[in-house]
């Protein structure tokens, strides 16, 4: 038995399923999941000392590599201060300041712990706001783990909320309404179905949640023109497009300000932080600023909050990072779609800057209905294939990857390598 397997064993009698986050168990790929010990740059490595090279980067935040020194140095700085107040700090207010020089939608802000809590955050002002009480999501999306969230889409354009986790109650679902990805139509229809009760749409700009999908040229101003007819706000969540697609992430990119942005991952530099900003007006309803409530033990604590500005603060000051992703990006995929040509395969690679997937599909992918025709079982084997060869994938065929200004071009030949022997063995 692998130090892997032994630890999964004992995790599975102490934690549910083994592990902390159900993704990373491994059950879509199968086979065991490894446990990593450390990390570097590129790399993992595991508890057994085998070496991968990674394409996760913790689902998005090690956008400049593992131990990225600035980072870490700015950490070691702040541990000499103690670990938290519980009170306001200097680094807060700079951490604002930041996000909002940096994301054009953002003119206030609040910080927290996780995305998840951001986008929770988030629709409660916008419902507070606005005065009303429902949803528009789309099928397909993920915005963490709030119950208003974990909605499955139902059939037609007007649908009846279905709890997608037991717990959820039937009330809380019968406010969230489901569209289809990039079909304004669909989300024009359950608006004038709902005249005056939609508070907010939300999405993700460039959807990572089910597998890399694009928003077709026009839905994202089509939404923000649909939102303000009807006097609806719009919410971004950035959590995994932030400071990655763009210094001021998605909305930047596409030229397209919403109303609230919702941010994770990145923004941490590693430590959990998650936040939400947007427009003063409304994000002058929080309390103690006004009546909506929200607060956090922990929310914007110091070491986090050191960890996350000293990521921000080289990426705002280092825009050959996007460059580079951007170019790092293109060639990856450039190779990959070498290499499906080489073995006559016509499988579907979305592509946007350093988030791409390799759908196990010949149909194009615009929603989450395209996205379920991919070949799951063949993509398991192509996962498998790949960890064989030293590359760690999203174990998961419904994610994005994440690339890092750790991958050289060495390393991207690698990887361009590793896909087309993969692919020969498995399809
Ligand atoms: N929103 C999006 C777009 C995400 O991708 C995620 C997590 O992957 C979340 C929200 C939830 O963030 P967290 O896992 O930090 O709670």
């Amino acid at each position: 038995m692998t130090k892997s397997e032994q630890l999964f064993e004992k995790a599975k009698t102490l934690i549910p399923g083994g592990v902390n986050s159900p993704v990373r168990a491994f059950r879509a790929v199968g086979g065991n999941p490894l446990f990593i010990k450390s990390a570097n740059g590129a790399y993992l490595f595991d508890e057994d000392g085998n070496r991968y090279i990674e394409l996760i980067n913790s689902w998005g935040p090690m956008i400049l590599g593992h131990a990225f020194e600035p980072v870490e140095e700015a950490v070691r700085e702040a541990i000499q201060h103690s670990f938290s107040f519980g009170a306001p700090t200097r680094k807060e207010v700079e951490m604002a300041e930041l996000i909002v020089e940096m994301v054009p939608s953002v003119e206030k802000v609040r910080m927290v712990n996780s995305g998840t809590e951001a986008t929770m955050a988030a629709i409660r002002v916008a419902r507070g706001f606005t005065g009303r009480d429902k949803l528009i999501k789309f099928e397909g999306c993920y915005h963490g783990h709030g119950d208003s969230f974990l909605i499955a889409a139902g059939s037609g354009a007007i649908t009846m909320g279905t709890p997608d986790s037991p717990g959820v109650t039937r009330a809380t679902a019968l406010d969230t309404l489901t569209a289809p990805y990039n079909d304004l139509g669909a989300v024009e229809k359950l608006i004038n179905a709902n005249a005056n009760q939609i508070a907010a749409v939300i999405l993700e700009p460039v959807v990572g949640n089910m597998g890399c999908v694009l928003p077709d040229p026009g839905f994202l101003q089509g939404l923000r023109d649909l939102c303000d007819k009807n006097d609806i706000l719009l919410i971004f969540d950035e959590v995994m497009t932030g400071f990655r697609l763009a210094k001021g992430g998605a909305q930047e990119r596409f030229g397209v300000t919403p109303d609230l942005t919702t941010m994770g991952k990145i923004i941490g530099g590693g430590m959990p932080v998650g936040a939400y900003g947007g427009r003063k007006e409304i994000m002058d309803m929080v309390s103690p600023a006004g009546p909506v409530y929200q607060a956090g033990t922990l929310s914007g604590n110091p070491i986090a909050m050191s960890a996350g500005l000293a990521m921000l603060r080289y990426l705002n000051e280092h825009p050959e990072v996007y460059t580079q992703l951007e170019a790092t990006g293109a060639k990856l995929t450039d190779g990959f779609r070498n290499s499906l040509l080489k073995l006559g395969l016509n499988f579907t690679i979305n592509h946007i800057g350093s988030m791409y997937t390799l759908f196990m599909t010949e149909r194009p992918v615009a929603n989450f209905v395209d996205a379920k025709t991919a070949d799951l079982p063949l993509f398991g084997r192509y996962f498998q294939a790949m960890l064989k060869r030293g590359v760690y994938l999203a174990p998961s065929q419904f994610e994005s990857l994440f690339l890092s200004v750790a991958l050289t071009d060495q390393l991207v030949d690698q990887i361009v390598w590793a896909n087309e022997e993969s692919l020969k063995e498995v399809v």
